[in-house]
């Protein structure tokens, strides 16, 4: 049975306007995938290594000592807006407007989910929305995505997002609570287990996209791929007031886009 929080996020994703883009009554975001990692769970003090995320990562009861649950969320994009990115020129409009505006819409759903815990009588609270949280510049003290690896939402692929059973197009967010769940069931996947390149296929398709050449088997080069962000960016916000620039080559027209991919 549907655990009642998951209820809650599914219902807010499909009905909420913010999950749409101005002038568009098609959402930006479908049906989200929903996990859940014990707070306890030695896999936070993993993330703290070097190499992984690193000691700057907080555990969970570092944002809340009360902790006992993880809930992390994957929202995939709508194929529409993924397809208009396929061209490997300029970062397309809508993309970048999902960019912006989902992000709004994420931020949202994060306190809309705070807020439900909190009306049920359970402390909750979200680390990007809180005072504390703190984006370096290539790292933040809360990664979404590898709270998501924590969740049992996916594994990591050469492009370094995680390929979850709805790909990887899409953002992930997270609550942290005191309420007690059932983690997610089933083994955690090793960690680059979706990808075809690291499990031995020829797929390197996300790499050849990439307009700065950052996809390397032995990791992402972040300063490249931050740099070709920050260059558009002074233009976007001239013109758009976004106040940063959007690319995601990567992460669309690849075989892990929206599903994991098959070797
Ligand atoms: S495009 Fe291919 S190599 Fe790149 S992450 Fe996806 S499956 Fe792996
Ligand atoms: S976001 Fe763009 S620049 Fe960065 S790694 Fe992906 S394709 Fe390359």
């Amino acid at each position: 049975m549907q655990h009642w929080l998951e209820h809650a996020i599914r219902s807010f994703v499909e009905c909420d306007r913010g999950n749409r883009l101005p002038g568009s009554c098609r959402p930006i975001f479908g049906a989200p995938l929903v996990g859940y990692a014990d707070a306890q769970d030695p896999i936070f003090a993993r993330l703290q290594e070097e190499g992984v995320v690193g000691p700057h990562h907080r555990t969970p009861v570092d944002w809340l000592p009360e902790a006992a649950t993880v809930v992390s969320y994957f929202l995939p994009i709508d194929p529409d807006i993924n397809r208009r990115n396929y061209p490997v020129d300029y970062c397309s409009e809508r993309w970048l407007y999902a960019r912006f505006y989902g992000e709004l819409f994420n931020e949202r759903l994060r306190r809309k989910i705070a807020a439900r815990l909190r009306a049920e009588g359970y402390e909750a609270c979200s680390p990007p929305l809180m005072d504390e949280f703190a984006s370096r510049e290539l790292s933040s003290n809360w990664s979404e995505r590898h709270v998501a690896y924590a969740a049992g939402l996916g594994s990591f692929g050469l492009h370094a997002g995680l390929i979850t059973d709805k790909g990887v197009s899409g953002r992930f967010g997270s609550v942290i609570t005191e309420l007690q769940m059932q983690p997610t069931p089933g083994e955690r996947t090793d960690r680059t287990e979706n990808c075809l390149w690291f499990s031995g296929g020829e797929c390197r398709t996300c790499a050849d996209r990439c307009p700065v050449g950052a996809l390397h088997p032995d990791g992402k080069d972040k300063a490249a791929c931050r740099a070709h962000l920050r260059g558009r960016g002074r233009s976007v916000q001239q013109e758009y007031g976004f106040p940063y620039f959007a690319c995601g080559k990567c992460y669309v027209d690849v075989p892990c886009e929206r599903t994991v991919p098959q070797g």
